[in-house]
């Protein structure tokens, strides 16, 4: 039986996944939902964001549906980044520029490591929503309400109650942020990451930055032949030829249900114009979260029925079989690629979960892709008492991805990082050697620690290296 419903309509058809609609997640138990006072504020905020013009259209979406597809069979590497929460503060020019800037140069590296293109999407330009342990937290001896994001309440202790102005706030960050992440990347900021500048100053150990300056120069010497033998990057095929041509996507957590069906549209399929399918415009990718991802839920309800290519996390909680029914349900028709599964199982628990999930997938005849986020699992308290992440467990759970990924017959495609380009200390250790002693320094996440810019650096060179045996 198929799992499309097809209603003519005039010339055009309308192709949804059955029984579903942009509000079927309505009638389904919600986890990590908000409660605002007044409703009728709400509903007034989501009808103007229902009128308000698409952020991105379904060719992008369509684009990156096939990136995604090619990162599944093997065919290209996929890098997933951006902060744990980010922030309407950092919609403006110089927090854009630096995290894009890392992301481009670790691609650059990746591209190097793995021979292949990678495609590059950020955790940006609508990262706002933010699911919580606890809905309250202890302030100078009173409950208050949690931080749940900047498009639902303010960090501030005095300004945690959800104010439905916010949403439009997140429609309009978000659009500024990816107005101006195109204007540059159109304009040649792609450039900005030829290796010749970078500076390997702060490797501290001799031994790694001779290392690092291998891969950059072997990565110059690439870059500089093909530009002296004139090569159209574009027509070479090479893996190098995709930095001519560089797509970054915009990707967020799907968490507040009504902002994302306000922003779920009925637009033709570029493949097949004669076609209306249902797409959500507020981004390209978005994500399940690790919380509420239950397969009677709303957030899964909702997921199954949008044309973007969806993540889902799964941490050491899911179920094989669980995993499985997951995938008949977000990708009934067994598209590679559709869906990307993000394991983020922590240091110690990797070699426990992921050979199960992977069999679990080989077995069902989904083609997925694979990324390893090894920053969720691997979330401790520091001496300071902050929340950090060692890098020595990070590269630890990714190389361990890697060889059962490999032992399994299977392959990871991708990876998923929480990372700024600032230079924060949040993360212990990389080649800086960052200590927990100079975490208080520069901290300043209102959600999970990142990765600096070094150490999100570190990341790409490690992979590189593993990519290259
Ligand atoms: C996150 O990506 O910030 C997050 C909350 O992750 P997870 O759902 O994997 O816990
Ligand atoms: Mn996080």
């Amino acid at each position: 039986m198929s799992s499309r419903s097809i209603t003519p309509v005039q010339s055009t058809t309308i192709v949804a996944a059955k029984d579903w609609t942009p509000t079927s997640w309505q009638s389904k138990p919600i986890k990590q939902d908000v409660d605002y006072p007044d409703q009728a504020h709400l509903n007034r905020v989501l009808e103007k964001i229902g009128r308000l013009p698409p952020m991105v259209v379904p060719g992008e979406i369509h684009r990156l549906r096939q990136q995604l597809a090619d990162v599944a069979l093997g065919k290209a590497f996929l890098l997933q980044g951006g902060d744990c929460a980010e922030l309407f503060d950092y919609c403006a020019q110089g927090p854009i520029e630096a995290k894009l800037k890392v992301l481009l140069q670790m691609s650059l590296v990746l591209v190097w490591g793995a021979r292949m293109p990678v495609v590059r999407i950020a955790r940006m330009a609508g990262q706002y929503a933010k699911p919580r342990s606890k809905p309250t937290e202890m302030h100078e001896g009173k409950e208050i309400l949690s931080y749940r994001g900047d498009n639902v309440n303010g960090y501030d202790p005095n300004d945690r109650n959800p104010d439905p102005e916010r949403l439009l706030g997140a429609y309009f960050h978000s659009a500024a942020t990816l107005n101006y992440v195109r204007s540059i990347i159109n304009e040649g900021f792609a450039d900005l990451h030829h290796p010749s500048n970078w500076n390997l100053h702060h490797v501290k150990s001799a031994t790694l930055r001779q290392e690092y300056q291998g891969i950059v120069d072997r990565l110059t010497d690439a870059l500089d032949f093909m530009k002296t033998i004139g090569a159209d990057p574009n027509q070479t095929g090479a893996p190098l030829s995709t930095l001519n041509t560089v797509d970054i996507f915009a990707s967020h957590e799907g968490l507040l249900l009504e902002y994302e069906q306000a922003l779920t549209r009925l637009m033709a399929d570029p493949a097949d114009p004669s076609q209306r399918k249902y797409y959500n415009v507020g981004t390209h990718f978005i994500w399940i979260g690790d919380r509420t991802r239950q397969l009677d839920g709303a957030h899964v309800e909702y997921f199954r029925g949008i044309e973007n290519p969806i993540g889902v996390k799964c941490g050491p909680s899911m179920k094989p079989e669980e995993l499985v029914d997951l995938l008949d349900i977000l990708d009934a028709d067994k598209q590679p690629g559709k869906v990307t599964l993000i394991t983020r199982y922590g240091v110690d628990q990797v070699d426990k979960y992921l050979p199960s999930h992977i069999r679990a997938v080989q077995e069902s005849g989904h083609v997925v892709v694979w990324a390893c986020d090894p920053m969720h699992g691997n979330t401790k308290q520091s001496v300071s008492g902050v929340k950090t992440r060692h890098l020595i467990d990070i590269t630890r759970e990714l190389s361990q991805a890697i060889r059962i990924h490999k032992q399994l017959g299977s392959h990871l495609g991708g990876v998923h990082f929480e990372l700024t380009g600032d230079r924060v200390t949040e993360c212990v250790g990389g080649s800086m050697e960052l200590l927990d002693a100079e975490l208080l320094e520069r901290y300043e996440t209102h959600c999970d620690p990142r990765l600096n810019y070094e150490q999100a650096l570190d990341m790409a060179f490690l992979i590189a290296k593993y990519q290259e045996k």
